[in-house]
């Protein structure tokens, strides 16, 4: 099975390699060449029959084109080894502490920019020749195109032989004129920067490349050892005074903390860069030790470059299931292999509807592409064709509610399947669930598992039902402790308080999202005014149209929905929005989970009460879900953990000046 396997990705891997080294044009991200790179590294170290010697994992990805002389380097250019996460980093940095004597290793950090290497070497003080990595050990002569970098030096002042190695570019700005030129001339585009710098240097045509403003960073000086320089800090100084363009966002760092300080700042800091980067290369900084600990066949045991986490991956499609949300619609989802994508674990996707599938044609068993950028719900963006076995078979749409049995109906021009029975249990617990939303009415304790248990339990079904429990009802159930159901009913209570727009909008009414939720709220101010509304005196809000106008009057004209919001009435809910709530509602800080810690000015307490009135929830230990922690002098362990989970940290004037910042309009 696993030989199958490891053979499958070979050939896809090679492919994708002459995709991308030869033909300059990828035909997947390198987050999905990554991964499935990394699936193979995992499987041919877990069985020695399984390596190959010429299997990707053993040799540098590109080949030498025909139409350039050859140039055989001088010493192999290798690849890199990759780190994914800071555990990667530090047991990289166990194993160069055990390959090496040396008691004070340093290490450099520098940005991995996404180009291509080249090798230059000097005679007399002059370029003579210049070549690209080719397969590592034989480059492609590209002299004539190097020449027309202004960023290399033609001249520099040393007569010694001399060999410098760097990362040819193109800057973004560059990068965008040139596609914008391209399609205006209705030619293909580059994929992207590290592309169309390869493509501009591998062209026969010289004139070709000097029209390409390429830019090159050094970052090797191989013979610093002739030179008498023994640290890489020093050879960069050693290539700066020799007029080569080094990168001066770099650092040499005593310890691997150091290391990982800088991946982060970096990885925040990323976008603001005039140029790609998909890492940090990380090198022994003490050259002599280099030699000590040595190659691989296909990259330096000394360096390792740290890749960013990456918004896609690939991972298994084992099953396809259905939810129905609140309106009946049914998603499918699929059921993944579980795999880390953007910094979380992620084994659900969504799969959309049953066109998304169908015109992708994904099928349970494939190997797919899933996505994973911010906040966006994990997506699955495409299987992988060539990796699907036999035993696939094209997906089916069901045709029954999978929770009710009754038959779905798919409304004339839309996409999506609907369960059509009003007493549907999956659409009541979704309804349900949407109302106890942290976006809506924010009960804590209430999500999905305790709604469907109680519901299961006979003791809710509806909206009002909620404020019906009791501590007599929720006790006898099962995992229902004495202050989970204290706190729950707590929960309850509170949320009678919430401002009119997340009533409004845990109310589920079609069409009324929770920003649309919001003006109307701040308009009207009451829930009587609102029911009284026509359709006229509606769309006369600038942000309110005919749809969501009519489908607010439908609602309230529903003697059911009359009822229950007299019901909720009843029970105390609040059905107004005062000034005070339709100032706070929008605070940078509303809904987020934040942490305080260190010594703070204002006094703990008043600062939880402050950030609870803009409704933000402050918790006491960190977690993935913590979206900002506030420290002060002295912050510790808090501050640490927030760090290397790269949640942002705000300092006490930061938090003053956001709360001052309160959305009015
Ligand atoms: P690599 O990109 O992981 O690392 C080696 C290269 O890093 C060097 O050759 C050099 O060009 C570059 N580099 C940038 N800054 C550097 C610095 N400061 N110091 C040293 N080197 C620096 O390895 P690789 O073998 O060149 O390419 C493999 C990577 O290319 C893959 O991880 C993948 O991301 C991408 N790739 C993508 C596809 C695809 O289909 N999308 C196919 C093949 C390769």
């Amino acid at each position: 099975m696993n030989l199958k396997r490891v053979t499958e990705l070979r050939q896809l891997i090679h492919q994708y390699n002459h995709d991308y080294h030869v033909l300059d044009m990828p035909t997947v991200s390198d987050a999905v060449y990554d991964s499935l790179f990394k699936e193979l590294m995992t499987l041919e170290a877990s069985d020695p029959k399984l390596k190959l010697p010429n299997s990707p994992t053993e040799r540098v990805g590109g080949v030498v084109l025909s139409g350039f002389k050859k140039v055989t380097h001088t010493s192999a250019m290798l690849s890199l080894s990759n780190a994914f996460s800071t555990a990667d980093l530090r047991d990289f940095d166990q194993r160069i502490k055990k390959l090496t004597t040396h008691a004070n290793i340093s290490y450099f950090a520098e940005l991995k920019i996404d180009g291509l290497a080249v090798t230059l070497h000097y005679e007399d003080g002059q370029f003579i020749k210049g070549a690209t990595r080719g397969d590592g050990i034989v480059g492609e002569d590209i002299t004539q195109n190097l020449k027309t970098i202004k960023t290399i030096p033609l001249t520099i002042d040393e007569t010694r032989p001399l060999e410098v190695r760097g990362e040819v570019f193109m800057s973004k700005s560059v990068f965008d004129a040139l596609n914008h030129e391209r399609s205006q001339a209705k030619e293909a585009l580059f994929a992207n920067p590290r592309n169309a710098a390869a493509g501009s240097l591998r062209q026969l045509d010289s004139t070709i490349a000097a029209k390409r403003k390429l830019a090159m960073y050094a970052y090797s000086l191989v013979n610093a050892d002739d030179l008498g320089i023994t640290t890489h800090a020093a050879s960069f100084m050693h290539l700066v005074g020799l007029g080569f363009n080094v990168n001066t966002i770099s650092a040499t760092c005593q310890t691997i903390e150091e290391v990982i300080q800088f991946t982060q700042h970096w990885e925040e800091k990323r976008n603001q860069l005039p140029y790609d980067i998909d890492g940090i290369v990380i090198k022994v900084n003490e050259l002599n030790e280099r030699t000590a600990i040595g190659n691989t066949v296909k990259s330096p045991r000394w360096a390792i470059a740290y890749k960013f986490p990456a918004s896609e991956v690939t991972t298994k499609l084992e099953d396809i299931i259905f939810t129905i949300g609140r309106t009946g619609m049914v998603t499918p989802n699929a059921v993944l292999t579980p795999v880390s994508v953007a910094g979380t674990t992620v084994s659900r996707a969504t799969l959309h509807n049953e066109d998304y599938i169908m015109n992708k044609d994904i099928r349970i068993g494939d190997d797919v592409i899933i996505r994973k950028a911010g906040d966006i719900i994990p997506e699955v963006v495409a299987p992988i064709e060539n990796l699907r076995t036999d035993a696939t078979q094209p997906f089916k749409m069901i045709t029954t509610c999978p929770k009710c049995h009754h038959t779905l109906v798919q409304p004339l021009g839309e996409v999506d399947h609907y369960c059509p029975n009003p007493t549907c249990p999956a659409k009541t617990v979704a309804t349900l669930i949407h109302f106890a939303s942290r976006n809506a009415m924010n009960i804590d304790g209430l999500g999905e598992k305790i709604i469907t248990q109680l519901f299961e339990a006979g003791l809710l079904f509806t909206i009002p039902d909620i404020y019906g429990l009791t501590a007599q009802q929720l006790l006898p159930l099962e995992r229902m402790a004495e202050k989970k159901v204290n706190n729950l009913l707590h929960a309850i209570v509170e949320s009678k308080k919430q401002p009119l727009d997340k009533l409004l909008f845990g109310l589920g009414i079609r069409h009324i999202g929770s920003k649309v939720a919001h003006t109307l709220a701040k308009v009207f101010q009451t829930m009587d005014r609102l029911s009284q509304l026509t359709v006229n005196e509606l769309i006369q809000v600038p942000e309110i149209g005919e749809k969501i106008a009519i489908s607010l009057v439908d609602y309230f004209a529903d003697p059911q929905n009359q009822a229950l919001i007299q019901t909720l009435k009843d029970f105390g809910l609040n059905m107004e929005m005062t000034v005070q709530h339709a100032l706070t509602t929008t605070s940078p800080f509303t809904d987020k989970t934040i942490v305080l810690t260190g010594a703070l000015q204002i006094p703990r307490s008043e600062a939880k009460q402050l950030l609870e009135t803009v409704g933000a929830k402050v918790t006491s230990s960190i977690s993935k879900k913590t979206d900002y922690l506030i420290a002060g002098p002295g912050a510790g362990s808090k501050l640490e953990k927030a760090e290397s989970l790269g949640i942002t940290v705000l300092t006490e004037d930061d938090l003053i000046n956001l709360l001052g910042r309160v959305h009015t309009t």
